[in-house]
């Protein structure tokens, strides 16, 4: 008999019914680290003062009106977004998925409205994630997500990460632009090789190309950058974000420069609930804390400091650990045992982490974490390698 769930997801069977900070508490009130945050969407932990009471606010005010009308949270939100980033125009969308469709349709209307509507393919690379609706599953190319599915939507070239010849060669007098993760996440955290994204970008300006930067899952603050695109000392022309702008709220954007978007005019796109006041209201909120140079040096040094605890793990359990990959606190260890394994025993253990493709664990905690909640998971990850180097000597 199905599920009333809709069963697409293996669901863990436990159920989390509050949270506080970096701490999540299931039915039975136990207590577990959480350095998963939801898959980098809880941003600043649960519970946020400051996140709760702008929602209880705007919860009193107005929920919805439509984009029918003016939302002054749209406005204030845009605002920041553009003068913190490269973007002097934004379209709100309520996750990853639609702001890569927005940013898709973008990239094929510039050219329409450049007098080249042939070019509307896009180059993209292996192990992209890009969402999970018929264009996003074609743009990442997963077949594990295109299975059964259909007639793959046409428009994306696939070449391998971080090969610039490839993608170089892949381009035809159908490319529209280039689309990549500056950091990809769902595979297991890889970072590109140095230098490759500003490649990316000198390609791009000399064939007539868009770059487009999926932020959602490397983006919010989780590299130490507002944008892990900062660190590549280039900029795309469109940027999709979400998850940990929210901060749990869903929230996401379509970033572009005012000559990505010429082709974006009254009727062209639309959503209903995008850029509605109460996400709004959590994701200027969420911007403002995040975007303290503060909070973001606390982000590097946090970042740096796990990171150091996480190199000792790997000398000590060299037969459970490959390697630790990533930046900031967008960190991955890829491990010799399968990692929903790990991520299992490491939840008996009291401690939330994300699987990945490629035998990768994803450490996502929430930004705010300090020195105390590193220690708590170093200890905890030690003692989950520790249990697996047992059951093998066992074996
Ligand atoms: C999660 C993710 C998406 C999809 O976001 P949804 O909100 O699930 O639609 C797209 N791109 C990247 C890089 C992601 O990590």
């Amino acid at each position: 008999m199905i599920p009333p769930i809709l069963p697409t997801y293996n669901r863990a069977d436990v159920a989390f019914v509050r949270g506080e900070g970096a701490y999540l508490f299931d039915e039975k009130g136990r207590r577990y680290l959480d350095f998963g945050s939801g898959i980098a969407v809880n941003s600043l932990g649960h519970a946020h003062p400051e996140l709760v009471a702008v929602l209880r606010e705007q919860a009193g005010k107005l929920w919805h009106t439509s984009n029918l009308y003016r939302v002054p949270g749209q406005e204030i939100l845009a605002r920041k977004l553009i003068d913190l980033t490269f973007a002097d125009t934004v379209f709100f969308t309520n996750s990853g998925a639609e702001a890569m469709e927005c940013a898709i349709k973008m990239a094929r209307k510039f050219h329409a409205a450049s007098n080249a509507p042939e070019r509307f393919r896009l180059i993209t690379f292996e192990g992209a994630f890009h969402g999970r609706t018929l264009a996003t599953i074609a743009a990442g190319g997963s077949p594990k997500y295109l299975d059964g599915f259909g007639p793959k939507m046409d428009g994306f070239d696939q070449v391998p990460f971080g090969d610039f010849d490839a993608a170089q060669r892949a381009i035809g007098s159908e490319t529209a632009g280039i689309l990549i993760e500056p950091i990809q996440g769902e595979v297991g955290i890889r970072v590109p090789p140095p230098g490759f994204l500003k490649r990316l970008r000198e390609l791009c300006d000399a064939r007539g190309l868009l770059l487009i930067f999926d932020e959602v899952q490397s983006g919010a603050g989780r590299t130490g950058k507002l944008f892990a695109y900062e660190e590549s000392g280039i900029a795309p022309d469109i940027m999709a974000i979400a998850k940990g702008i929210g901060g749990g709220f869903p929230v996401g954007a379509c970033l572009a420069t005012e000559r990505a978007a010429k082709g974006m005019t009254p009727g062209t796109h639309g959503s209903t609930y995008g850029g509605n006041p109460l996400a709004m209201a959590v994701g200027a909120a969420v911007v403002d804390i995040i975007s303290a140079p503060a909070f973001l040096a606390h982000v590097r040094a946090m970042g740096a400091h796990f990171q150091q605890h996480l190199a000792m793990l790997l000398s000590e359990h060299a037969g459970v650990i490959a390697e630790v990959r990533g930046q900031g606190l967008l960190l991955g260890i890829k491990l010799h045992v399968p990692a929903p394994a790990f991520v299992a025993k490491l939840r008996e253990n009291g401690m939330i982490a994300v699987g990945a493709t490629e035998n990768v664990v994803r450490l996502l905690p929430p930004l705010i974490v300090d020195e105390n909640h590193l220690h708590e998971a170093t200890a905890l990850i030690g003692q989950t390698c520790a249990a697996f180097e047992t059951e093998r000597q066992a074996v």
